[in-house]
């Protein structure tokens, strides 16, 4: 583990002696490599520099942030179901505390993945925890690291247990998926990634092809991911920032930021 390189733009942990020149998530189109050059950091300077950061969210969920910030800042939700507990999306740093923290409550069932732009160290943490991680196949070529717990998906959903599914609905990336939970709202809660982005206005929900560049999908391509998550019902959307929680008429936003486009 120690040897393994981190790409400090993105989060990306490759495993020992498969570090590219150039991050490979980094280098895509959806991403960038910083004009000042890539860089690369490890699981050790990690854990020396950074903690992780838990914090209460909902009786049944918590968020999970790197602190200080490090790469792109995103943060991981630790759900907690009957069935068993999932991690969805990934955040570069496992250390101890956060170790004896989600055993504590219960470990992992699955770790589930919005897109490639989050699975960092994905790999320590299945292996941590013994459970499979749920990646929709359309994203395969992003995975840089295998590993033994990665279990691909197709199609349109994968169910998991206790009426949480993964569903898909493309965009930023073909196998950009949401989590949807319906017992945790009223009409069900959403975990979004990077599917949407909610603005700090807290009133628009951007959908993208690249968020850091600026750029943007083609209408009908919004249209027909609008007409997916139009289809799920939900009422609380969680974003990649920690200030991302729309907890109520996540809906009708949805509605407003898409009549953009039509108008
Ligand atoms: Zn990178
Ligand atoms: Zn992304």
């Amino acid at each position: 583990m120690s040897q393994s390189r981190v790409c400090v733009t993105c989060g990306t942990q490759y495993p020992s002696g498969t570090a590219p020149e150039l991050c490979k998530i980094c280098e895509d189109d959806r991403q960038y490599v910083p004009v000042t050059g890539q860089s690369w950091t490890s699981q050790d300077v990690l854990r020396r520099k950074h903690a992780v950061r838990v914090n209460r969210l909902h009786e049944k969920f918590y968020e999970m942030e790197i602190v200080p910030r490090f790469a792109i800042g995103q943060r991981a939700f630790l759900v907690m179901s009957e069935g068993g507990n999932v991690l969805w999306d990934c955040i570069p740093l496992l250390d101890e505390p956060t170790i004896e923290f989600i055993k504590s409550r219960g470990g992992l069932s699955a770790i589930g993945f919005s897109h490639p732009h989050y699975y960092s160290n994905m790999n320590d943490w299945a292996e941590a925890f013994d459970c499979p991680i749920y990646i929709h196949r359309a994203d395969e070529q992003w995975i840089v690291d295998r590993g033994k717990h990665v279990r691909l998906w197709d199609g349109d959903e994968e169910a998991l247990w206790d009426g949480m599914r993964i569903i898909n609905i493309g965009g930023h990336f073909p196998g950009s998926s949401v989590l949807h939970a319906p017992s945790l709202s009223q009409e069900g809660t959403m975990f979004c990634g990077d599917t949407m982005n909610l603005s700090p206005s807290m009133k628009h929900l951007a959908i993208m092809y690249s968020y850091p560049n600026l750029m943007p999908l083609p209408v009908h391509e919004v249209a027909r991911v609008g007409k997916r998550l139009e289809a799920i019902p939900f009422d609380a959307v969680y974003g990649f920032y920690s200030y991302q929680n729309l907890t109520d008429n996540a809906r009708d936003v949805l509605r407003e930021s898409l009549n953009r486009y039509r108008e």
